[in-house]
């Protein structure tokens, strides 16, 4: 005997949905499987507890099923499951190798199954992006590549050598020989400066304003570009940063801007400070955000600008659980 895995969403909680998506997942499941009616044993469904308006079983059960037994059950509600899927398992006695299918956005559930994709998450400084983004790529299983940690190293090396960030030719000579990797220990980003860990070095508010303006330097922006396209292009991820959705990678699939009010976003920088041992008075943080912001949108190479297919989003008032369900469902309606 063999068992056949399948799953689909569906984006509204409706009757008609519902019997398409499960006439749709069971005639893939049908077809890529060879399988002839009588060698279907039996079918079980489960859907998440957020559908409620049509029981898989009875819309198999009218898509041309009847034939087989069915069960179909709800699963608890748990926190983080994706949103309004409906799961299935088919039971045969073919022969033939068992090839599962994962429609929609189902389809994050065996990324192995699926291609590649990226996902561009912009916006100004303290945002939140770090933490949304942590959080999908968690959630999604893919990598989660920190941008602005790769200007904020580049921004260290010239503080380490005594060159001013405005210096482009000196910037340049040592942007040539920089040796800056970034490697992932349990979905971590370490961000390595010719071979040594800098990755809370580069954290103290003093380099922002230094990565900022060192960021708006074209030999910077090219080696650091070069770098993040290499990776996106051999990785499923989810890239934060200024230009992504822009520049880096036009063609990602998902894209998304994510803003607050300037003072929304100077608190909860100053909170993350003052967590990490940096006291810096919320004037001064503010000053600096806004500072930042005006540096960062108005330079001539790839400025901070939301792409013109991105989703904005604003979380002054969202809790980052929100933030992070909306990210989910949008990307879950797009695939
Ligand atoms: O995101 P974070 O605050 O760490 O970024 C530091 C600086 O790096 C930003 O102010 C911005 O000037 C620059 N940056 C950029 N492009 C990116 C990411 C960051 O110019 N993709």
């Amino acid at each position: 005997m063999k068992a056949i895995r399948g799953a689909t969403t569906v984006n509204v909680d409706c009757a008609e949905e519902i019997k398409e998506s499960v006439k749709e997942l069971l005639g893939e499941i049908k077809a890529l499987n060879k399988l002839k009616n009588e060698e279907i044993i039996c079918i079980m469904f489960s859907n998440t507890a957020d559908i409620k308006s049509y029981y898989p079983a009875k819309a198999a059960r009218e898509c041309g099923f009847s034939f087989a037994p069915f069960y179909s059950s709800a699963e608890p509600e748990i926190d983080g499951s994706l949103k309004k899927c409906i799961r299935v398992m088919v039971l045969s006695d073919s022969d033939n190798p068992p090839k599962p299918v994962y429609l929609k956005g189902a389809a994050v559930l065996r990324r192995d199954l699926t291609e590649l994709f990226n996902i561009a998450l912009d916006g100004p400084a303290g945002s939140g992006k770090s933490t949304i983004s942590k959080l999908i790529a968690e959630k999604l299983n893919i990598l989660y590549l920190d941008t602005g940690a790769m200007y904020r190293a580049c921004a260290l090396k010239c503080l380490q050598n005594n060159i001013s960030v405005n210096d482009e030719k000196a910037v340049n000579r040592i942007v040539s020989n920089l040796i800056l990797t970034v490697k992932h220990e349990n979905g971590v980003q370490k961000t390595c400066l010719d071979g040594k860990d800098v990755s809370e070095e580069i954290r103290k508010p003093e380099i922002s304003m230094l990565a900022s303006t060192v960021s708006a330097l074209g030999c910077v922006r090219t080696k650091m570009v070069e770098i993040q396209r290499d990776i996106a292009k051999n990785t499923s991820c989810i890239l934060d940063g200024r230009d992504i959705g822009t520049n880096v990678l036009p063609d990602a699939k998902y894209k998304f801007f994510l803003t607050a009010s300037p003072e929304v976003r100077a608190r909860r920088r100053a909170e993350e400070n003052t967590q990490k041992g940096f006291n810096t008075p919320y004037e001064e943080v503010l000053a600096d955000v806004i500072k930042r912001d005006r540096q960062d949108a108005t330079r001539k190479i790839a400025p901070l600008r939301q792409a013109a297919d991105a989703v904005l989003i604003d979380s002054s008032s969202m809790t980052v659980n929100e933030v992070v369900d909306f990210i989910l469902n949008k990307i879950q309606e797009k695939i």
